[in-house]
């Protein structure tokens, strides 16, 4: 018993349940088809440049000029605080009664 299937890319009808379209090689097997849409999205996020923060964070993060990477440092630093500060009233307020 064969399956036919249909080529989304180009229509053709594979009568013998090939996994790849005879004419343009598309993969119509659903485990093949699952597989490469994986390997696209890995490939595409790779290719994907960094964003222009992540840029900035990384040129500043590594700056040969000492107060460049100092005052990275000193905004992280004020940044955790911050952070710490927000989750303590966070926690402060999930305990308050009502
Ligand atoms: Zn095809």
């Amino acid at each position: 018993m064969s399956v036919k299937r249909k080529c989304p890319e180009c229509g053709t009808w594979n009568e013998n349940g090939e996994d790849r379209c005879k004419v343009c090689n598309k993969a119509l097997a659903p485990e093949l088809i699952i597989r490469e849409g994986h390997a696209q999205r890995a490939l595409h996020r790779e290719q994907a440049p960094a964003s222009s923060f992540e840029q900035f964070v990384e040129k500043v993060k590594n700056s040969p000029n000492p107060i460049v990477r100092s005052t990275y440092f000193a905004v992280y630093a004020v940044w955790a605080i911050y952070m710490g500060i927000l989750a303590f009233f966070l926690w402060l307020i999930a305990w308050l009664p009502g």
